[in-house]
Formats: C-alpha cells, structure tokens, sequence
C-alpha cells in the first residue's frame, strides 16, 4: 500500500509540474514550443501487442529444461493461448504481431498459425532454433549447437547465422504461405545492435529493414518468489524509466529497430517471479506512460509463459481497455506500422526542427 501511494503521489507531483511548466509557457512571449523529445513521436501513441511463440525454460513448471534444445516445439497449451489471444485482440480491434521459431513448422499442424495468418496478424521472424546472433563461437549460438556440434560442421559462423533466420521464412512460405513481417532477435540487448554492422548488413541482405532487438536494462527485478512482497518501487521506477529508452532508432546501416518495452512477462515471472497484479501494474504505467508522450508501447509477452501464469488474458485485455478508452489518443498497431511512422522521423537527411 505505502508503494501505491508514493507512486501515485509522484504521478501527481510530474502532473501539476508539467501543467506548470506548459503554463508558464503559454505566458512567455517567446516561442512555447516545447523541446522535440529524442525519438520519434505520433498523433496517436503505437501500442502493440507481440507474442514470440516458443517455448521457454522453467514454466509450465520451474523444473522444465528441455525447451532449450526444443524452443519451437509449442506445447497445445502455448497454441491455444497464441489463438486466444490473436481472436481477443482482433475482436478489440487490432492485430497481435507475432514472432514465429522456425522448429514449429516441422510439427504435423500447422493449421492454427494459418488460421492467425488468415485473420490478418503479421508473423515475424524468430530465427529457425532461437540463436543468439551475437554470438562469438558456434557453441554460443543455441543450447542445440552445444550439444550437436556436427549440425554446424566446419561452416562459418555467419553463414550458420544468414541460414538460420533464411531458413525460418522459407519454412514459413512454404507451410503457412505468407511472407515474413520483421525480424526479432532471440534474447533482447540492452545495447541493440549497436557496433554489430556485420549483423545488421546479414539482416538488410535478407530483406528485413526493420528488426525488434532491443531491450533496455533496468533494475530491481529481485525474486521475489513466495516472499509475498510487491516488487520495490525501485523496480517500477525503473521500468517507467526504461520507456524512452524503448523508442525506434536507426543504425549506422540504416536498419531501424523497434525495442521492446520493458518489463516482459519473461523478466516478470522468471527473473522477478512476480505475482500476476504487479506485472499488470508494470504494463500499465509502460502503456500510460506511451500515451502522456505520444509515443510507442512495444509489448512483449510469450505465450509458454504469460499463458501459463494469465490464462484469462488479463495482460492483454488491460492493454485493449487502456487503448480503447484514449480512442483519441492512443491505437493498437502491429510493428511495421510503427515503422512506417517511425522511419521518415529518424531519416538521417531530416533536420531537426
Ligand atoms: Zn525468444
């Protein structure tokens, strides 16, 4: 209870600031204008909605490994909530931009990602065995190379790379029949792919101009499992921070990327181990906080994980009601909108203004 109030109480101290601050403004003779913020800004905030479909280590239960060596080897229960929640948010009005581990297509069934495609949500890239594209070795880039090296032979660490993600949207045109909408690093950095124009260029050379790869670092994600404590108000403060650093940017390479906005269900319940009311508290300062700024909320959830911990899709039915009660404000939109958006802004020609 106290952290509620301080939060709040500091929600109304930034308001009655920044009323005092537009007021003085408006009194002054001089231009109001107020400072272009360092990122790109839209009529209506860009809320979306994504869902990575893999399955991930210690959920359902904590003691679960093995997915690490399966990462797209989706249960029925990560199915059913990816289709649940793709009809939830279509009924709502919006597309969920989904992120696809290419291992999925060689599973017998693959009619319930046609059907997701088919209702119109774009279905992005995950890399064919969730590898960690910064990697320095084979071994580093999947759990799987570890322990099957042979699978990558003698070949060049860039080459199993460019392979890896190629493969996923051949399997995707192949077994669903649709073109591959963006690319998402497996894992998210804190740094992007900053430095890394080797990566970048492998991405543009396969057609991708936009990525989601980014994930800023913040604090205070202490377990709290079985305390049956509330997160610290470091941890949200922290989180609310993290929201400017969660905005699109472009690399040197002219490949854009749309970060993640923290905090995920993953850094939630697996990091934090969260109660599911505290990361709703989370989601909705991220998205709140996207609309005070026109700004973009890149939601970012796993159904292997958040379908286990919030099977009534609370997570995601906060998000639509938060979006539908700011019509004028805010809309839920897939990530290559907000690249579309995004792109002019961050154009190295555009003069700031
Ligand atoms: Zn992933």
């Amino acid at each position: 209870m106290p952290q509620k109030q301080s939060r709040s109480s500091r929600r109304e101290f930034l308001a009655s600031t920044l009323a005092g601050t537009a007021a003085m403004a408006l009194r002054g003779d001089a231009i109001a204008a107020a400072p272009t913020p360092p990122y790109p800004t839209y009529d209506k905030a860009q809320i979306a909605i994504t869902l990575d479909l893999e399955m991930a280590r210690n959920f359902p239960k904590w003691s679960d490994t093995q997915w690490d060596y399966e990462k797209g080897n989706l249960n029925q229960a990560a199915k059913d909530y990816t289709v649940a929640a793709c009809q939830r948010v279509k009924e709502r009005g919006g597309r969920i931009h989904t992120f696809v581990v290419g291992q999925v297509f060689e599973q017998e069934n693959v009619d319930w990602l046609k059907q997701i495609a088919a209702d119109g949500h774009p279905i992005g890239n995950h890399t064919y065995d969730h590898i960690y594209v910064l990697a320095q070795s084979p071994a580093e880039l999947q759990y799987r190379f570890a322990r099957a090296p042979w699978l990558i032979g003698g070949r060049e660490l860039p080459d199993v790379i460019r392979e890896n993600i190629a493969l996923t949207n051949v399997a995707l045109k192949e077994r669903v029949g649709v073109e591959t909408n963006g690319f998402r690093t497996p894992g998210g950095f804190a740094t992007g792919l900053e430095n890394r124009e080797d990566i970048q260029n492998i991405l543009l050379g396969l057609g991708f101009d936009w990525v989601s790869c980014r994930y800023p670092a913040h604090a205070g994600m202490e377990d709290l499992y079985g305390s049956g404590r509330k997160p610290s108000q470091l941890a949200f403060d922290e989180i609310l921070r993290a929201q400017a650093e969660s905005q699109p940017i472009r690399y040197s390479t002219g490949l854009i990327d749309v970060p993640m906005s923290p905090v995920s269900d993953i850094g939630a319940f697996r990091t934090g181990r969260w109660e599911l009311a505290s990361f709703l508290e989370a989601v909705e300062l991220g998205v709140n906080w996207a609309i005070e700024n026109h700004a973009a909320f890149d939601f970012l959830a796993h159904p292997s994980c958040l379908g286990v911990v919030d099977r009534d899709l609370q997570a995601i039915d906060l998000i639509c009601d938060i979006v539908a009660k700011s019509p004028d404000k805010a809309e839920l939109v897939t990530l290559d909108a907000i690249v579309a958006k995004a792109k002019p802004q961050l154009s190295p020609e555009r003069k700031p203004s």
